[in-house]
């Protein structure tokens, strides 16, 4: 008999993470947060003297903002929107009676203004592009969202809400690109701060449908997304805690985002998975975070 529990049990035993009755959506003990936490001051050590604003969006974004991001013709199946009830007191009777009956009461259910939020970086094109022209050296943005992403799992990796940090930089095709490598050489000296093991690996987006196998080929080929992999539920396909993008100037062009003398901006970002980070350190180093190594636990708690 195989009496094997799995990670994501183990993790609701210990009470890291709290079901919640759906695949991916968990609540965070205590425990859970204080190495997020933790693990975003170790960030913040690495990342604070370059300066970035920092910016804290909501986990909504403006519907209007995701309509004309296109994330719908890439990742339609990703996408959670916010509906609501906006009916008088008759079609509150009718609702109230379809869910006594067991009926679908959704579809009666109307789009608000708000979105929820795909990745940390989507509410902060527009909003910076609303400013003007970049200033001479660049923008630079620091920013952390719960995002939402229609994924149901029991891989506890892959969550349907989970927080993404990122830096964001925009500016001259030099520029993004150089901090891009430097986050590729901070993320590595970071995971070895805390013991991880990692790879480096040219990635791609899971572009929806057969023209998005084009569209993943293309960015795989131009070498537009680079992950920092670790192994958390499995050795043989080990997990996306890092991504570093360059958008070329697609979202410079697409929101009207230019640098100080007038051109294009280019943009790129770097996201840390935080949950997927979290989980890490505890499949590598144990539930217990007493018990881990003393390096780890200063780089963490120092
Ligand atoms: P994957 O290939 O595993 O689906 P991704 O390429 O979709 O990852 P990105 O879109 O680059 O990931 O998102 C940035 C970071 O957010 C990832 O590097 C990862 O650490 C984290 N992330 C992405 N999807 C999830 C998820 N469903 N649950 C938890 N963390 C996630
Ligand atoms: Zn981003
Ligand atoms: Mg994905």
């Amino acid at each position: 008999m195989d009496m094997q529990v799995s990670f994501l049990d183990r993790l609701f035993e210990s009470g890291l993470l709290i079901e919640t009755g759906v695949d991916g959506l968990y609540g965070r003990g205590g425990r859970f947060e204080d190495v997020i936490a933790a693990f975003e001051r170790l960030i913040d050590r690495y990342g604070s003297a370059d300066g970035a604003e920092a910016i804290r969006f909501p986990p909504g974004m403006n519907r209007a903002y995701f309509e004309k991001s296109g994330y719908m013709k890439s990742f339609p199946q990703l996408a959670g929107t916010v509906h609501s009830f906006c009916g008088n007191e008759l079609d509150h009777i009718s609702l109230l009676k379809c869910m006594d009956a067991d009926e679908d009461w959704t579809s009666e259910q109307k789009a608000t203004d708000i979105v929820l939020t795909p990745a940390a970086c989507y509410p902060l094109y527009p909003t910076i592009a609303k400013r003007g022209n970049l200033p001479e050296k660049g923008g630079l943005y620091d920013l952390q969202s719960y995002c939402f992403r229609h994924e149901p799992s029991n891989d506890p990796a892959r969550q349907q809400l989970f927080r993404m940090r990122e830096y964001v930089c925009m500016g001259s095709q030099e520029h993004v690109t150089d901090f891009r490598q430097l986050w590729m050489d901070r993320g590595q000296q970071i995971m070895a701060e805390v013991a991880l093991p990692v790879e480096i690996d040219v990635a791609n987006d899971p572009f929806f449908g057969r023209a998005g196998k084009m569209l993943a080929n293309n960015q795989r080929d131009q070498n537009l997304k680079f992950e920092l992999l670790i192994p958390i539920t499995s050795t043989t396909a080990p997990t996306a805690c890092m991504s570093f993008n360059y958008h070329q100037d697609a979202f410079g062009s697409k929101w009207g985002l230019n640098q100080a003398d007038g051109s294009v901006a280019h943009t790129a970002c770097v996201g840390f998975g935080l949950e997927r980070i979290a989980l890490a350190l505890f499949h590598h180093h144990g539930l217990d975070v007493d018990q881990w190594p003393e390096s780890v636990r200063a780089a963490l708690w120092s």
